[in-house]
C-alpha cells in the first residue's frame, strides 16, 4: 500500500475549481447542497449509461416528478415508459420501490449514511456512497469505472479487473480527502471522462501527471488490467406484429421475465439461456419482414426475427380476445415506452408495413 498523499487530493480539487462539467444534477464546487434527489437519480440513470444519454431523461423524469413524493405516487408503468430506452429496466422499477419506501419509513427524507442508504432497493454500495459524499458531504469512498480506470493507472495496478477492485477501492481510500469527499469523486470522475480516457491519455494536461505512474512511464494504455472477455452466446428470437385497423396488439412482459413489467410486442420466450421456442399467439400464416433485429444485451446477443400475421381479421379476433394486452395505434406506437429492442422491431414494422398491409 502506497503512503497516502494528500498532494493529490488537493491538486485534483484545484483543478475541479476551474474545470468542473456543469451538469444538471451538480452543484458548484464547495456548494456542498446537491438535491439528494438529482443525486440518487442522475446515478441510478447512469449505471451502465453515458452522460449524454442520460440529460434528456433526467429533464424528463425531474418535469413529470419534480421530487421524491412525486416518484413515490407515480404508477409504476408510467415509470417504465418513461424509462423506455434507457435499459436494465430493474433500474426502473427499483426507482420506484425505493421512493415509496423513503416516503414509508423516511418520512420522505433521504438517509445520509451510507448504512442506511445501502437497505434502501437499487442502492448497493457505490451508489451508496456517491450519495452519502455528494449529496451530504459525507467522507465515502466512491469508486466508478472512471476511478476504477485513473486509479489502476496512478498506481500501476498489475491484478486484473474485476479482481482487482479491492485493491483498487483500499488505494482510492488512501487518496480521498477528509472534507470535499464529494467533490473529490465528482473530480475523479470528470478527470476520468475527460482527460484520462479508456483508449487515450492526455498526459500531458493532466493534473495528475507528477503523481502517475503509468503516466510517467508512459505506459497508461496498459491499465486497468482486464481479463479476457468470453465471447456472448447469440439467441433466436420471434416477435409478433398483429395488425387491425390500424392499430397494433402489444402485450405487458411477465413481472418475472426479462424487460418484466414492460408494453412489448408479443414473442416466442426467447431468453438468456434458450431460444424461442413457444408457438406463436395466433396460428399462421405469418411473414417474415425485414432482417433480424441485433441487439445486445449484457450477457447474450439476440437475433429478433419480426413476423407478421397474415391471416383473417375473424380469426384473430377469436383468440386474441382471449388473451390479456391491447390494441396501440401504429401511428402513436413511440408513445407505448417499448423497450429498444421491441422499439426497433416495431419500427421496422411500421416502416414495411404501413406499405404492405
Ligand atoms: Fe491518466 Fe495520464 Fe493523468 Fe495518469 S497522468 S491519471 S494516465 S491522464
Amino acid at each position: 500500500m502506497p503512503e497516502k498523499n494528500p498532494e493529490i487530493a488537493n491538486e485534483l480539487l484545484r483543478w475541479y475549481d476551474s474545470n468542473a462539467r456543469d451538469l444538471p444534477w451538480r452543484a458548484a464546487p464547495h456548494s456542498n447542497s446537491a438535491n439528494p434527489y438529482h443525486v440518487w437519480l442522475s446515478e441510478i440513470m447512469l449505471q451502465q449509461t453515458t452522460v449524454a444519454a442520460v440529460k434528456p431523461y433526467f429533464a424528463k423524469f425531474t418535469e413529470q416528478w419534480p421530487d421524491i413524493a412525486a416518484l413515490a405516487a407515480a404508477k409504476e408503468e408510467d415509470v417504465l415508459a418513461a424509462w423506455a430506452g434507457l435499459g436494465y429496466y430493474a433500474r426502473a422499477r427499483n426507482l420506484v420501490k425505493c421512493a415509496r419506501q423513503i416516503m414509508a419509513e423516511h418520512d420522505g427524507v433521504f438517509p445520509s449514511t451510507e448504512q442506511a442508504l445501502r437497505t434502501l432497493p437499487g442502492i448497493g454500495d457505490y451508489t451508496a456512497a456517491a450519495i452519502a459524499a455528494i449529496a451530504f458531504g459525507q467522507r465515502a469512498v466512491v469508486v466508478d469505472a472512471n476511478v476504477e480506470r485513473v486509479v489502476a493507472r496512478l498506481y500501476c495496478v498489475d491484478e486484473p479487473l474485476p479482481n482487482a477492485r479491492k485493491a483498487i477501492r483500499s488505494l482510492t481510500d488512501g487518496i480521498t480527502p477528509q472534507s470535499r469527499s464529494g467533490d473529490f469523486a465528482q473530480a475523479m470522475m470528470d478527470l476520468g471522462s475527460s482527460v484520462c480516457w479508456a483508449r487515450e491519455a492526455q498526459c500531458a494536461i493532466c493534473p495528475l501527471q507528477p503523481y502517475c505512474q503509468a503516466g510517467q512511464a508512459d505506459m497508461a494504455l496498459r491499465y486497468p488490467v482486464k481479463k479476457p472477455k468470453k465471447a456472448k452466446p447469440v439467441r433466436q428470437g420471434s416477435a409478433y406484429w398483429i395488425e387491425k385497423q390500424g392499430a397494433i396488439w402489444l402485450v405487458k412482459r411477465r413481472d418475472d421475465a426479462m424487460l418484466g413489467g414492460m408494453r412489448a410486442l408479443p414473442d416466442n420466450g426467447w431468453r438468456a439461456r434458450n431460444d424461442g421456442d413457444i408457438s406463436p399467439p395466433l396460428n399462421g400464416p405469418w411473414s417474415d419482414i425485414g432482417d433480424p433485429v441485433i441487439h445486445h444485451f449484457t450477457h447474450f446477443t439476440i437475433h429478433l426475427q419480426l413476423k407478421a400475421y397474415q391471416g383473417s381479421v375473424e380469426s384473430m379476433e377469436a383468440v386474441i380476445g382471449q388473451n390479456s394486452g391491447e390494441w396501440w395505434p401504429v401511428e402513436t406506437l413511440e408513445a407505448a415506452g417499448l423497450p429498444t429492442l421491441f422499439a426497433k422491431a416495431a419500427k421496422i414494422g411500421q416502416q414495411q408495413l404501413g406499405r404492405l398491409l
